[in-house]
């Protein structure tokens, strides 16, 4: 079967490579329809060293299970199912809380050791406590929605729990990504009455403001913590979702948290310590996030899709064959595109 390796900075093929099989009976092997290239994929395109392993890339999907290990009790060939981020078996003490990206038995995919989704197919582990079968044939123009509970919609929605979101708050969104722009629709649904969206790319700017954002912050650094805080009385806002993961997003966000407020930190870190701990404490911020456990959001969110109320599948402005993963990866990186769609 075809799939998509990493094996330098810059450099992601298509390959040959064995067909993905069932190895413990615990297992669904999913035939994949729709895939991703995600924000998180671009740190290794740009980053990876010579000398580290190649890496089986993707991690966002919707397929149809087409064989299952003995001991899978919930899915069946045929069903059309989203693979979360991360697998997880359902039933451990952090999946119980609701915290399936700590599973006891969990693990991501799309690392050296799991092999990732911008495939063919996937073996996806601990099938029963990992896919969420949609209740929808597999060409359903909501696809595209759905696809996105996967990751970036979860993702979003994480965020704005992070950062207690809620009916009247005030909020900033730091990352005009696929992930901050989800996390514009996140913090409308929980009832958000200001959302200032921090970013300055034109098109992802105008998506925002059709999911709900109220204002644009364009400014960087210190300018942009002025603005924010000019639009919010001088206060700053009680909520933050961080969708970057430098060091400046998140000095950016404590900067503009108003006493007592939250910032929520979806973006993956690529810094040593969180910034700016003094005011931080003397603001009585919480500091919040981690990677999201969309696998404990899909029923949440899977009404609001199937109804039409929210539509975070409008991020995709690409969609692409197999051949054109490259390129999609590029795209990606020189911001051309949001968010590219990978179908076979
Ligand atoms: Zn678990």
């Amino acid at each position: 079967m075809r799939a998509t390796v990493l094996y330098g900075a810059g450099d992601v093929r298509i390959e040959n490579v064995p067909d993905a099989r069932l190895i413990e009976p615990t297992d669904a092997l999913v035939a994949v329809s729709r895939a991703c290239i995600c924000g998180s994929d671009l740190w290794p395109y740009q980053l990876m060293k010579p000398g580290e392993p190649p890496r089986r890339m993707g991690h966002e999907a919707i397929g149809v299970v087409e064989a299952v290990g003995a001991e899978v009790r919930t899915l069946k060939v045929g069903d059309v199912v989203v693979m979360p981020f991360a697998f997880s078996d359902g039933a451990c003490v952090f999946c119980q809380e609701g915290l399936h990206t700590s599973c006891i038995h969990g693990g991501f995919f799309g690392t050296v050791e799991v092999p990732g989704a911008q495939a063919e197919a996937v073996r996806v582990p601990l099938a029963d406590g990992t896919l969420f079968v949609l209740p929808l044939g597999e060409d359903d123009a909501l696809m595209a929605s759905l696809l996105t509970l996967s990751d970036v919609m979860g993702t979003g929605h994480h965020a704005a729990r992070a950062a207690k979101v809620g009916r009247g708050k005030t909020v900033a969104v730091i990352g005009d990504g696929a992930v901050g722009l989800c996390a514009v629709i996140a913090a409308r649904r929980l009832g958000a009455e200001q959302i200032i969206m921090m970013g300055h790319h034109p098109d992802r700017i105008a998506l925002a403001k059709e999911f709900g954002a109220t204002d644009v912050v364009s400014e960087r650094g210190e300018e942009a913590v002025e603005r924010v805080r000019k639009l919010t009385g001088g206060f700053g806002v009680h909520s933050v979702l961080e969708c970057v993961g430098t060091d400046q997003a998140m000095r950016t966000a404590i900067s503009i948290a108003r006493p007592g407020g939250a910032v929520g930190r979806v973006g993956v870190p690529h810094y040593e310590a969180i910034p700016a701990s003094e005011p931080a404490f003397y603001n009585n911020l919480t500091v919040g996030g981690g990677p999201a456990p969309v696998r404990a959001y899909m029923e949440e969110l899977l009404p609001d899709v199937l109804e039409g109320r929210i539509e975070p599948g409008r991020v995709f402005d690409r969609v692409i064959t197999f051949d054109q993963v490259p390129d999609g990866y590029r795209a990606m990186n020189a911001r051309e595109a949001i968010k590219v769609m990978v179908k076979p």
